[in-house]
């Protein structure tokens, strides 16, 4: 695909809109007639198919923005919109003239491609944060309709952004400048899932099995080394979170020690809730989920993905829908009264009618949250695309509307969201919950609410600025290898904390 931009410095925003709509392929951009690096283009593609042009022309008047669609077959795929006049006044204002471009070549892309994204010409992260400026900015009617009318999102985008933005509201407001959160990442699993492009590694493999030991020795010195630093900084930790890969790779007497670890280190009396995501059931236990529960965990996660036995061993999950099941009756019995699931629209192997089912399944066990992913095309994972197994965009679409209707219709409320760049059909990820369940950590986290404390490998401590917007980093070595290795440089790097707190 090839985007052409004359006349305006809009191309970031248009190559973004472009690859939203052209997701497998690299967009080539051409800007007032050079490539990106100032180079100048081939004739070929100059006249390679498919492409599109935005082009704007100024005078003291008008301004006027013209998108031409071009494909193999021009008869049934050119669309012209010349002659679309903007008044001087609103094109002045360099926004308005970006979204007009963009509405412009949104509406051709739709023609072109057959297809309607629900949430319009927005290409960005967290649609909800976006609306809730709009509604600080314009009233709440206002704001909702410059969303849905400006940048052409759907009626059902629109109620399911606002009422994440309600959900999140009274959370977000509940964080004070004092506030943080803290994340302890275990990057183990007991295989690896094709679509996974984390950097967890599964525990039978050599470098794993060298790892494991020196690296859970590690994490729990960084664990009381952090709760150290925000002692001395004298912030207060809102939320925790136990995440990975798979924490329930750990064996119950670990889990143990590194619950009483975090309980040792931190001062957790305003902590509001617990989450250890025990991910994937063939690795849960009664008496990992009893060292859970007896040290304070309030939330756990139980991800089946899928229900269908079928898809879940085409993508190399070593467990059955039936265990799924059996591990979130077993966590009931052990006491636990806020679980979530996990499913994912659009595995390979999965159909329509499967997802559905699978959907219906968990919603029938009638856990506190049920987070529903788009699958992301990610190049880091071993998916293969040519295999013929994927759901084409319009199914998964198709998937994750099903999805919306049936957790509303099952008094489920959409709590967080979140878009990820690679998701097939620029598709959102969505908690949902039962009402008072929403969870806190997901949230502070996704809008950037204060500052997260991380631990282990991959992850990143993010410092917020108490009273500001900026955030500082702090990146851990990404391997459990190199973070072993390099462990002295990596508590080093973690006393940038208490700098930022004076
Ligand atoms: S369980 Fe999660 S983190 Fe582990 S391999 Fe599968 S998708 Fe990746």
């Amino acid at each position: 695909m090839v985007l052409i931009v004359n006349g305006n410095d809009y191309a970031y925003e248009l190559e973004k809109l472009t690859s939203s709509f052209y997701k497998e392929e690299a967009v080539k951009v051409i800007i007032n007639g050079a490539m990106k690096d100032g180079t100048e283009p081939s004739s070929e593609m100059l006249s390679e198919l498919p492409s599109v042009e935005i082009k704007t022309e100024s005078n003291l008047d008008f301004t006027k923005i013209t998108a031409i669609f071009k494909g193999a077959d021009l008869t049934e795929i050119v669309e012209t919109e010349e002659g679309s006049f903007i008044p001087c006044s609103l094109a002045s204002s360099p926004d308005s003239l970006e979204l007009h471009c963009a509405q412009l070549l949104f509406k051709v892309l739709c023609k072109a491609t057959s297809t309607t994204p629900g949430f319009g010409l927005l290409t960005g992260i967290r649609p909800s944060k976006l609306l809730i400026r709009l509604m600080e900015e314009k009233g709440e009617n206002e704001g909702v309709d410059y969303f849905k009318n400006c940048f052409f999102v759907s009626d059902k985008k629109t109620r399911l952004t606002l009422d994440v933005a309600r959900a999140e509201e009274s959370i977000m407001k509940s964080s004070t400048p004092d506030s943080f959160s803290l994340y302890i990442s275990i990057p183990f699993c007991p295989s690896r899932c094709s679509y996974c492009s984390f950097v967890s590694s599964a525990v039978d493999t050599v470098t794993a099995k060298k790892a494991f030991g020196p690296y859970f020795e590690n994490l729990l010195k960084e664990v009381e080394y952090t709760g150290e630093l925000a002692k001395k900084a004298g912030i207060k930790m809102r939320s925790a979170y136990v995440g990975g890969g798979t924490p329930s790779t750990l064996s119950a007497e670990q889990i143990e020690k590194l619950l009483k670890t975090i309980r040792d280190s931190f001062d957790m009396s305003s902590c509001e809730e617990f989450t250890f995501e025990a991910g994937r059931p063939d690795t849960i236990t009664r008496d990992k989920l009893e060292a859970c529960f007896n040290a304070s965990v309030d939330r756990i996660s139980i991800n089946p993905q899928t229900m269908s036995d079928e898809v879940l061993k085409l993508v190399g999950r070593k467990h059955t829908a039936q265990l799924c099941v059996d591990a979130y009756n077993m966590a009931r019995e052990v006491g636990f009264k806020n679980i979530n699931m996990d499913l994912i629209a659009g595995l390979p192997g999965d159909t329509l009618e499967g997802f559905k089912d699978s959907l219906m399944k968990v919603i029938a066990l009638g856990p506190e949250s049920i987070t529903v992913h788009a699958l992301a095309y990610k190049r880091s994972s071993d998916l293969d695309y040519s295999s013929g197994l994927f759901s084409e965009s319009r199914n998964i679409s198709a998937m994750v509307d099903f999805a919306n209707d049936a957790l509303y219709d099952a008094s489920y409320i959409p709590y967080y969201m979140y878009r990820q760049a690679k998701s097939v059909g620029n598709l959102e990820n969505v908690g949902w919950c039962k009402p008072g369940f929403e969870s806190k950590y997901n949230i502070f986290m996704m809008e950037e609410c204060h500052t997260i404390l991380a631990c282990g490998a991959g992850a990143v401590t993010k410092l917020k600025q108490p009273n500001g917007s900026n955030i500082t980093r702090i990146f851990n070595f990404k391997y459990p290898f190199e973070y072993n290795d390099k462990f002295e440089e990596q508590i080093n790097r973690k006393k940038a904390v208490l700098d930022f707190y004076g």
